[in-house]
């Protein structure tokens, strides 16, 4: 693959040169700003480690939530900032915007080997606009530009696209190859029976994706709200659990399509519901036509819990994204956790990817008996899709 990774050049290279790392460190936090899930951040520390290494001056840039083209303190990356200064045991710089004269400026006085963490990259209108005026000014007095933000490489934003124009040779970092060599190997020359696992919230952010992903897997075991978009287009009633309304007969077409296809998709036969999510109030587990109209699907019920399973057990390879259930709250994690178990048990191999879906993973205590933890979640899914990525496309890999 014609892209240029960070190991295939001379670390002499690096030597004092100012290089700008694009990462991924959209990291889950609590109201108090703290860190719930770290893994984005630990499996960027063998690029950031082999730069500093190379003596380097490595310039930090992330995203971080959704504030929308104007800085909003609560999504400030310094909480993160300090995260890696305590992972690498040394001197982060953090810097309260990411161009300007300030950067510059304290990018040009830097040490080699040091580093430098600029503010939230979607503080400012023109990132997810893909302005290439502010990816000029990214780039500006950089040395390289080296990508290692997998989760965002789906993403026609200046930090991933834009901003490669701005160098002869924009580099892959070791975490983007890692993710980019197994999604490959799945996508192209899967071990058979595929199956894919898709919870979430939303059927609106996934729904293209799983469409695509039914030309590729065997089975979709379908859980999280987005079941109840999809038993409410089979007619069921699904009380007042999240659905989406207006993705009805897009649900219908994608049932129908799996038909074609010959592919299985399976729904939820049973559900955890409460009456009311904040007190818990009447949480019972019924059947998929029992809902009342005030009752919450909240989690699956444990009869989908072992039918799931046991279609997990026979998989050769298994692609799990996005909780079964609203997981945060333990008395609704029970869905996702029976499947993580599964998931962890199963011979075949396994990606699980999605940044709750790590955290999920993390929490249970199973992360090592996966085979493979991906940082992106709609950079994977839209990978499995075969779709042509905006990051993949600027670092020059659909190049022949
Ligand atoms: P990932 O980050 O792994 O890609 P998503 O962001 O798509 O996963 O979905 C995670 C969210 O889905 C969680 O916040 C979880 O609470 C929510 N969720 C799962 N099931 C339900 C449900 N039945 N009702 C409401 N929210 C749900
Ligand atoms: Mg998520």
């Amino acid at each position: 693959m014609p892209i240029l990774w960070l190991d295939e050049v001379d670390p002499a290279e690096f030597n004092n040169k100012r290089v700008l790392l694009r990462v991924d460190f959209n990291v889950p936090m609590d109201d108090a700003h703290n860190i719930l899930d770290a893994e984005r951040i630990v499996l960027t520390l063998p690029t950031i480690r082999r730069l500093l290494r190379a003596k380097a001056k490595v310039v930090i840039l992330s995203h971080l939530g959704r504030p929308k083209g104007k800085p909003k303190p609560s999504l400030s990356l310094e909480p993160v900032a300090s995260y890696l200064r305590d992972l690498l045991d040394q001197e982060v710089v953090f810097v309260h915007d990411c161009i300007g004269d300030g950067v510059t400026r304290i990018v040009n006085n830097a040490e080699p080997s040091s580093v430098i963490f600029l503010e939230n990259v979607r503080f400012h209108g023109g990132e997810e606009k893909n302005d290439p005026v502010f990816a000029k000014l990214l780039a500006r007095n950089m040395d390289y530009y080296v990508d290692d933000a997998f989760g965002a490489i789906h993403r026609a934003h200046a930090s991933v696209d834009g901003v490669t124009k701005f160098f002869v040779k924009p580099l892959g970092g070791l975490l983007l190859k890692r993710e980019l060599d197994v999604f490959v190997r799945v996508l192209n020359q899967p071990e058979r029976p595929l199956v894919a696992l898709i919870g979430g919230a939303k059927v609106s952010s996934k729904i293209g994706v799983l469409l695509h992903l039914l030309k590729k897997v065997d089975a979709l075991l379908i859980g999280g709200a987005m079941a109840y978009t999809f038993l409410r287009a089979q007619g069921e009633a699904v009380g007042e659990s999240l659905m989406e309304e207006d993705k009805l007969s897009k649900a219908l077409g994608l049932l129908r399509k799996a038909r074609e296809l010959s592919v299985k998709i399976y729904l939820p036969k049973d559900h955890v519901v409460t009456k009311d999510i904040p007190t818990k109030k009447d949480v019972r587990i019924i059947r998929s036509n029992e809902f009342a109209p005030d009752d919450i699907g909240v989690d699956i019920g444990p009869m989908t819990v072992e039918e799931y399973a046991h279609v997990i057990k026979s998989a050769k390879t298994i692609f799990w994204n996005g909780p079964m259930g609203m997981y945060e709250r333990e008395e609704f994690a029970k869905g996702t956790d029976g499947l993580i178990d599964a998931v962890a048990h199963a011979q075949g191999f396994s990606i699980v990817g999605g940044g709750d879906s790590i955290a999920a993973l993390n929490k249970s205590g199973h992360s090592k008996d996966v085979d493979f933890v991906s940082t992106g979640g709609g950079a994977g899914l839209e990978l499995l899709e075969g779709k042509k990525l905006p990051g993949l496309m600027a670092l020059g890999y659909y190049d022949s």
